[in-house]
């Protein structure tokens, strides 16, 4: 068999264990279904891509379990205002791709500049046209095409960056995992009328956000 034959069904594996795992929501469900994720992988690891473990994509960084990444995406999705979506940390692709099939238009900034270069043409080649990837430090944001209905960080802050918060919609929401005292919690945020409200959802475990570009 080859790594095609296997993807689908390890594929439709991965999405039965998503749902066993508490992810309800369809929308986020039929995404992952279309989209394989060995794609994103090297080559070395493409046997394990529907694991539910981390792996690394080089660089020194990681691209989240199936599991982190349909429960943020799942965070990210509510009735109205899904136009417009950011994400800080781009890595191999995966998490852009799947949101681009959520959201309208999806802005994706990644601070390695190699890895950036790589995932671009990547993402180019698979023929996403609403994915503009942008080389730069995401605790700038991205404002120049906010402001945004959503904004999804794949890195850990120890922070929410005041500018990423001032590059948000009124009722904008951000879900990000945030570094408290050497423990890192999964945090919806939303941008209300009354003022930003912070709900804790989760344990997690990313790589760090890391300031300026290399
Ligand atoms: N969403 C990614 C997960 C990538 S891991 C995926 O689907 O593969 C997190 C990524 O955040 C890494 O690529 C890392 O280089 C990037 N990152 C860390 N700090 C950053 C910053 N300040 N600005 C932009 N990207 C950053």
């Amino acid at each position: 068999m080859n790594i095609k034959d296997i993807s689908s069904e390890e594929l439709k594996k991965m999405i039965a264990s998503l749902k066993m795992r508490g992810i309800t929501n369809d929308h986020v469900l039929e995404t992952m279904s279309t989209i394989q994720r060995h794609i994103f992988m090297e080559p070395a690891l493409r046997g394990r891509a529907y694991d539910f473990d981390a792996l690394p994509i080089g660089f020194n960084q990681t691209i989240s379990s199936p599991y982190i990444v349909a429960k943020m995406t799942q965070l990210l999705i509510e009735a109205d205002n899904m136009k417009n979506v950011l994400e800080i940390g781009t890595g191999c692709g995966y998490q852009a791709c799947i949101l681009s099939k959520i959201f309208g238009r999806v802005t994706t900034v990644e601070r390695i500049k190699p890895l950036y270069l790589k995932t671009k043409s990547l993402l180019k080649s698979l023929g996403y046209k609403n994915i503009s990837s942008i080389y730069g430090d995401g605790f700038d944001g991205y404002k120049l095409n906010g402001p945004y209905d959503a904004i999804i960080m794949t890195a850990s802050p120890s922070i929410i960056p005041d500018k990423l918060i001032s590059q948000l919609k009124p009722n904008g929401r951000m879900v990000l995992p945030l570094n408290i005292n050497g423990s890192q919690k999964l945090y919806r945020v939303k941008n209300t009328k009354k003022g930003i409200l912070k709900k804790e959802v989760d344990d997690v475990l990313f790589v760090p956000m890391l300031e300026g570009i290399i």
